[in-house]
């Protein structure tokens, strides 16, 4: 491992984030007490989480007593885990390697819920910073806050949900198979296997989790949960929740569950679909303030948020294409636009690049189209009366292996460069852009999207409005494990890169 790492990542922009003297106290005030009332419920232990680079979940935890502990100074964890590949093993970026260092993960006391599908253990997304204090320039959820935060300050928030697909092995071994027989969408798999849907059902319930929908997917043996749309960070809390609570009801059903982008290499994949709608502040049509930093994880939800004003969803009620505002237009644009750099964060292995081909229902092309499920983004208006809270748009070409806060946190850094820049969709496309031919998408400018991942790093790498939004570290050190993982999976064939990624994520 290379020991030459540039001393600091350090990354100016986040110094509204860091953790003060009173911040600590009060956070190990209300730590005691959360901990106090997790004791009352039965709750050992607590696990925090955080989601590295490449997307894996990693976590310490700690005995219930000692929260209050971990709340006010965190809990030790080298920073080395950013640039861990799928596979555990390490490379090396210009900021982030080698052994040394040290950086506190300290638990987001709103978001710790008691894990329903591991009795006696709470779940609580962790935050990570330097022993000063200071925000870790990695730390995904952090770069999220501050990107809602500054679109919050131009008036605006985003509602955000993940869909989780998954797909069921009978447990054992390193092969997938198929845990149900019945068909695509079939009720037979819901038959098959009711005992375990009611309890992954029960579970997320127990949890707090919100599940709009659950049904049997499209290849063998797989599954998908939807949830109700939240803040940015909160969505990718969620997501975090869902997998780990799925997994262990899978595992406490004797079965396996695999959320890699292709568990197999000639079948359909998982994607992890992120919807996004985005909201306006105070009255309908009126003008923002600027100062309404904050305000974002209080807002979704109602018509009218805690200070009386409106948010109005941009999705809809518009004069723009199908009734966006021209406000919603240009948020998707600045989307479309970057697709392929942003695919380094939403399709961030080799196998996900398996999984992106078109008519798999993956959004392999870079366009857009009303209900199109072959488009990178399709919009959803919803049904004719609930448009104003339903209106969204699907980003589809993304997948489970994201590390969901950097990647909501990217996408909304696109966004905002679209609303700044007043930024047109091109015209939308209604057909399956493979059945088109070459010349007919040349002719209606539909780009195919990166069809490796060494592309999408390319495209990434010479972003510069990502570059900006994230900072040089998190465009270095994503880079950096990208590369890795390519090297890592080099002339292996297709079934082989999905046998190393199935079991990962
Ligand atoms: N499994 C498909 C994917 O790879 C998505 C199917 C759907 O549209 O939900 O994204
Ligand atoms: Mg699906």
């Amino acid at each position: 491992m290379e020991q030459s790492q540039e001393t600091t990542a350090a990354d100016p922009g986040l110094a509204a984030y860091a953790l003060s003297g009173s911040t600590r106290a009060r956070l190990g005030e209300r730590a005691a007490e959360t901990a106090r009332r997790l004791a009352g419920e039965g709750i050992v232990a607590v696990a925090l989480t955080w989601v590295d680079v490449s997307g894996i979940t990693r976590t310490k935890t700690v005995p219930v007593d000692r929260l209050e502990h971990a709340a006010r100074w965190g809990v030790g964890m080298s920073p080395v885990f950013d640039v861990f590949l799928l596979d555990d093993s390490v490379v090396s970026g210009r900021y982030i390697g080698g052994p040394t260092g040290d950086l506190r993960l300290h638990p987001v006391l709103e978001r710790l819920v008691p894990m329903a599908a591991l009795p006696g253990w709470a779940h609580a997304p962790a935050l990570r910073y330097a022993q000063d204090g200071s925000a870790h320039p990695l730390d995904a959820r952090t770069l999220l806050r501050r990107e809602t935060d500054r679109l919050a300050a131009l008036g605006w928030s985003v509602k955000a949900a993940f869909e989780i697909e998954w797909a069921v092995s009978k447990g054992g071994g390193d092969d997938f198979s198929p845990a149900c027989k019945g068909p695509a969408y079939g009720m037979t798999r819901v038959t098959e296997l009711a005992g375990y849907l009611r309890d992954v059902l029960g579970a997320l319930k127990s949890s707090g989790v919100t599940v709009a929908q659950l049904h049997p997917e499209y290849a063998a043996g797989q599954y998908e949960v939807s949830v109700t749309a939240e803040d940015p960070a909160g969505a990718a809390d969620t997501a975090v929740l869902v997998r780990e609570t799925v997994r262990a009801v899978t595992l406490e059903h004797g079965l396996a569950a695999s959320f890699s982008p292709k568990v197999e290499a000639g079948s359909v994949g998982n994607g992890g679909h992120v919807h996004l709608s985005l909201w306006r502040e105070g009255p309908a049509g009126g003008t923002a303030n600027a100062t309404a930093r904050g305000t974002a994880n209080s807002l979704p939800g109602g018509p009218a948020n805690a200070t009386g004003r409106g948010s109005v969803n941009a999705m809809a009620g518009g004069s723009g294409p199908y009734a966006m505002t021209g406000a919603g237009e240009s948020f998707t644009a600045g989307i479309l636009h970057r697709l392929p750099a942003l695919l380094a964060i939403g399709a961030p292995t080799v196998a996900s690049y398996l999984r992106l081909i078109p008519s798999h229902w993956a959004g392999a092309f870079a366009c857009w189209g009303l209900e199109n499920r072959e488009a990178a983004l399709r919009l959803v208006t919803g049904a004719e009366g609930e448009r104003e809270t339903a209106a969204n748009v699907e980003v589809k070409c993304v997948d489970a292996a994201a590390n969901p806060y950097l990647l909501l946190a990217a996408l909304l850094a696109a966004g905002r460069d679209g609303l700044g820049t007043g930024l047109r969709l091109p015209e939308p496309v209604d057909v399956d852009p493979a059945a088109l031919g070459e010349d007919e998408r040349a002719a209606r400018g539909i780009a195919p999207l990166p069809a490796s991942l060494a592309e999408s790093v390319a495209a990434f790498e010479a972003d510069p409005v990502l570059r900006d939004a994230l900072g040089e570290a998190v465009i270095d050190t994503v880079s950096a494990v990208r590369r890795g993982e390519i090297a890592l999976l080099d002339g292996a064939t297709p079934q082989q890169i999905a046998a190393a990624t199935r079991w990962r994520h």
